[in-house]
């Protein structure tokens, strides 16, 4: 029948309406900015990059590889490396970002820098209140503006940095094992070379002459 659809509709409005006035589940209108629906843990809007404990600047995980800068489609990060190294979590010595710039009015959302990353440096935010009259500087932010803390990656994604944390851990345990093993290997190479120059070095006993 023509204009039963708008009918409907008018009904289901007249019924959330009036059952709004008994019914909480019928208020279908959040009053944002004093309400905010609950976001959900896959909620990604922009990256962020994680340090871990209590500094951002020595905790930072980023070791200026550049791949995410390669492999962003919009090229909108941009990477300066540091001259001077920093200990990573493993305590190797690694590069640092001098400059990490992301353009957020370029960026798509779409999570490549997140994907290529090898060292759970870069993480996508939920953070969606960016709004700035400076359409220029305003949303290019900085390393400053981008790091945050290896807490806050677990307060907004609380299982994803759990198996991140877990996975880190395990790498950390496999790294010290093996390094103690080659120390171990280079003391007992060490000891068997020092044996082999003081064997060398000890003059061999006259031969008596033949009868
Ligand atoms: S989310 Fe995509 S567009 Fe944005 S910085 Fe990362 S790779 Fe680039
Ligand atoms: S965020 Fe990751 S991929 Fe990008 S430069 Fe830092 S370590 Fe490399």
């Amino acid at each position: 029948m023509l204009g039963s659809g708008i009918a409907k509709g008018m009904i289901e409005t007249a019924r959330n309406f009036v059952g709004s006035y008994t019914d909480e589940s019928r208020l279908v209108t959040v009053e944002y900015p004093e309400e905010r629906l609950p976001l959900k843990e896959a909620t990604r809007n922009f990256p962020f990059l994680v340090y871990d404990g209590e500094d951002a600047a020595p905790g930072l995980r980023c070791v200026a590889c550049q791949i995410c800068e390669k492999e962003c489609p919009p090229q909108c990060i941009y990477i300066i490396k540091d001259a001077a190294k920093k200990p990573d979590y493993m305590g190797k010595m690694q590069f640092q970002p001098k400059v990490f710039d992301i353009d957020v009015s370029v960026c798509m959302s779409c999570q490549i820098c997140v994907e290529v990353c090898p060292f759970e440096a870069i993480k996508m935010d939920t953070e969606y209140e960016l709004s700035t009259s400076d359409r220029f500087d305003g949303l290019l932010l900085k390393k400053e503006d981008l790091w945050k803390s290896n807490e806050y990656y677990q307060k907004i994604h609380p299982t994803e940095a759990t198996e991140v944390d877990r996975r880190l851990a395990e790498e950390k345990t496999k790294a010290e094992a093996k390094a103690k093993v080659d120390a171990e290997k280079a003391r007992a190479a060490a000891d068997a070379k020092k044996a082999a120059t003081a064997t060398a070095a000890t003059p061999s006993a006259p031969t008596s002459p033949a009868a």
